[in-house]
């Protein structure tokens, strides 16, 4: 059952770059997926040379 009282945010992400849990920021917008802005545009680099869309 989906608990609809919390919003997506409040769910433990965890950085695919280095494994650790990201804090996310309450309030509007994206869920952060990284620690830092350059782990995941170093990973969005690396699945567009194995030919992911993304
Ligand atoms: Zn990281």
């Amino acid at each position: 059952m989906i608990d609809t009282t919390k919003s997506v945010k409040a769910q433990p992400v965890t950085c695919q770059h280095c494994g650790e849990e990201v804090p996310q920021v309450e309030g509007p917008g994206r869920r952060k997926l990284w620690c830092t802005p350059d782990a995941g545009k170093q990973w969005r680099r690396r699945m567009r040379a194995l030919g992911f869309p993304v």
